[in-house]
C-alpha cells in the first residue's frame, strides 16, 4: 500500500476508535461557531482557547450579536488571548457578514479566504467543517506530522516548504469526509505526534514513519528562521488623583494596539531602565506638565510579558497627585470600577492583579516614600 494511503487509513481508524480528545467545537455545524473557534485557535492552544470560546458563544450567540457589540466590550472579552489584531478582524468580519452579507456566511473556500483575518488554514478549516468541502488544513500540527512521517527536511517556513507540504496534505486528504480527516490529523498532532515527547511507541503509523525508523523524530520538522526576540523596557506611571487613575489608549501601530495602558516611558536600554528612580519620576512629571505636588511609592517589582517577537519588561510607579490636575488630551481619569471594564494588556493586568491599586487608600496613608 502506498505511504499516503496507509497514512490516511491508519489515521482515520485511529480517530474513529481511539481518539478521545473532546473539545466543544468538535462536530459543530454552525458556521459562525466554527469560524469563531478557528479565529480563537489561531496562535492559541486549544486548552487555553476553550474558555474564550465558551465566553464568546455565551455572550454573542449569533454573528449579529457580535457585530452589534461595542468593540471595547469585545476587546475586554478577548483580554489575555493576545494578538489583538485577531480580535479587531473578528469584529470587523462579524459586521461585514451581518450587514453586507445579511448574516449569510460565505460558502466557498475562495470567498471564505477573502474575509478579514482568515488565511489559507482557517479557510480550509471552515470550508471543510462548515461545508464539507475537500480542503486540507495545514497548520503547525500538520507540518510536524507530515514532515516526520514522510521524513521531509525542507524548512516548513520556506516558500518551497509551504508549497510542498500543502501538496502533500492535499494528497493525503480523505476527500469523501474532509472534516473528519482534518479533525483527525489535528488531534493526532496535538495528542500523539506532539512537538516534545511524541508517543511513537503507541503510534498507529509508526510502521511506515520515516522519522521513527531513521531516528529523526527530534530533528523534524526543520525551520529556517529562528525568531529574533527584541527586549523592551517600560516604566508605567499610575497617576492617581481624587480617587481616579489616568489611562490612555494605545493607538500607534505597535504592541497592544487599541488596548488601554497607564502613561509610561520607554527606555532605550536595560541599564537606563534599571537606573531610573524617583528623580526620573520627577523629570517625567515635569516633561508631562503634571504638577509636582505628589507623593510617590517606590517602583513595584519588575515583571515581564513574552510576546511572539518581543519581551516586554515593566515596572509600575504609583504617584498620587494633589491639587487641580489637567491631563494631556489623550489621557482620561477613570475610577477603579471603570478601569475594570477596560481592556488592558496582560502585563498591566498582572500589575493590577498583584494589588498595585490597593497600595492606595486615597487618603495618602500608605505612602512610603515622599519626594
Ligand atoms: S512514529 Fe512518532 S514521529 Fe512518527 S508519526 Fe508516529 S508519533 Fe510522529
Amino acid at each position: 500500500m502506498d505511504k499516503s494511503k496507509y497514512f490516511r487509513q491508519k489515521l482515520l481508524h485511529w480517530h474513529h476508535t481511539i481518539n478521545e480528545r473532546e473539545l466543544p467545537w468538535k462536530g459543530e455545524k454552525d458556521v459562525y461557531r466554527i469560524w469563531l473557534s478557528e479565529i480563537i485557535l489561531q496562535q492559541t492552544r486549544a486548552e487555553q482557547g476553550l474558555k474564550y470560546y465558551e465566553r464568546f458563544v455565551n455572550q454573542y450567540p449569533t454573528v449579529q450579536k457580535l457585530a452589534k457589540a461595542p468593540i471595547e466590550e469585545v476587546y475586554k472579552l478577548w483580554e489575555g488571548l493576545g494578538y489583538y489584531n485577531r480580535c479587531r478582524n473578528l469584529h470587523a468580519t462579524a459586521q461585514f457578514i451581518a450587514v453586507e452579507l445579511k448574516g449569510k456566511f460565505p460558502s466557498t473556500y475562495e470567498t471564505i479566504l477573502e474575509l478579514k483575518g482568515v488565511g489559507p488554514y482557517t479557510a480550509a478549516a471552515i470550508a471543510s467543517f462548515g461545508f464539507g468541502l475537500p480542503h486540507a488544513v495545514v497548520d503547525g500540527n500538520v507540518f510536524r506530522v507530515l514532515s516526520r512521517y514522510f521524513g521531509i527536511d525542507t524548512a516548513i517556513d520556506s516558500t518551497e516548504g509551504k508549497k510542498l507540504f500543502q501538496q502533500l496534505a492535499a494528497e493525503c486528504l480523505d476527500t469523501t469526509s474532509p472534516a473528519f480527516y482534518n479533525q483527525a490529523i489535528m488531534d493526532f498532532g496535538a495528542t500523539v505526534c506532539k512537538p516534545d515527547l511524541p508517543d511513537c511507541l503507541n503510534c498507529p503509523i509508526k510502521g511506515k514513519c520515516t522519522a521513527f525508523e531513521q531516528q529523526l523524530v527530534n530533528e523534524l520538522p526543520v525551520k529556517a528562521k529562528k525568531n529574533k526576540i527584541r527586549s523592551r523596557w517600560f516604566r508605567f506611571y499610575l497617576l492617581m488623583h481624587d480617587g481616579k487613575i489616568a489611562v490612555q489608549k494605545r493607538t500607534a501601530k505597535d504592541i497592544w494596539s487599541n488596548l488601554y495602558e497607564f502613561p509610561n516611558e520607554e527606555y532605550a536600554s536595560e541599564k537606563e531602565w534599571k537606573a531610573a528612580d524617583s528623580s526620573s519620576t520627577e523629570l517625567w512629571l515635569k516633561k508631562n506638565n503634571i504638577k509636582r505636588t505628589y507623593q510617590q511609592l517606590s517602583a513595584t517589582k519588575a515583571i515581564k510579558q513574552q510576546l511572539s517577537h518581543q519581551l516586554i519588561h515593566g515596572v509600575a510607579v504609583a504617584v498620587q497627585l494633589n491639587g487641580k490636575q489637567v491631563l494631556h488630551s489623550n489621557r482620561e481619569w477613570k475610577t477603579v470600577k471603570e478601569l475594570k471594564q477596560l481592556p488592558f494588556p496582560k502585563l498591566l493586568n498582572d500589575f493590577l492583579k498583584a494589588g498595585v491599586l490597593e497600595l492606595f487608600t486615597w487618603k495618602h496613608t500608605t505612602v512610603n516614600q515622599k519626594t
